[in-house]
């Protein structure tokens, strides 16, 4: 694909009655649209033409895959989206240059928030371990502020009161 496929003649459109057509878009030319490191893995328009007495109306849905970064625990993960947009032009166009269309509604598809998942637990700010992918020797018990003063603790009882101790 180069920006030529996306460039279409009013005239030829209008003499043939409307178009339409599917198209595999070249990420590398959209890749520009979106902030790094976010980029697109995958593009797909669906381009359609209707002729009216004296215009013609563009219909575009564009599909896609956005690899983005995840906010909190920084993987790379998959966002799938569609945006659609139409625009009418008159007569007096003679062409119709929908790559900056694209482009345009591409700007627009990036997330305000990026996070792989809702729940995304993150990484330990510790060790760095991915939470998600389980957890690090540097918390056992992420809700017990108390572990580390209660090991020391039991460190220093008899052997035997330690497992009776653990319970708790
Ligand atoms: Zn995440
Ligand atoms: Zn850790």
């Amino acid at each position: 694909m180069n920006g030529k496929d996306l460039l279409f003649s009013y005239g030829e459109i209008k003499e043939n009655g409307g178009l339409k057509t599917i198209k595999q878009l070249d990420t590398d030319v959209f890749n520009e649209a979106v902030e790094k490191p976010a980029f697109f893995e995958e593009l797909k328009a669906e381009i359609k033409f209707s002729v009216g007495a004296d215009s013609i109306l563009l219909e575009c849905k564009i599909n896609g895959i956005l690899k983005l970064e995840c906010s909190r625990c920084g993987e790379f993960f998959k966002y799938r989206f569609e945006e659609n947009f139409d625009e009418t032009y008159a007569d007096s166009v003679e062409y119709i240059d929908v790559l900056n269309l694209l482009y345009q509604a591409l700007v627009m598809a990036v997330p305000m928030k990026s996070l792989c998942a809702e729940n995304c637990r993150g990484r330990c700010p510790v060790c760095k371990k991915n939470l998600n992918t389980g957890q690090c020797d540097c918390r056992m018990e992420p809700d017990s502020p108390f572990k580390i003063l209660k090991e020391q603790t039991d460190a220093k009882s008899q052997k035997k009161t330690y497992s009776v101790q653990k319970r708790f």
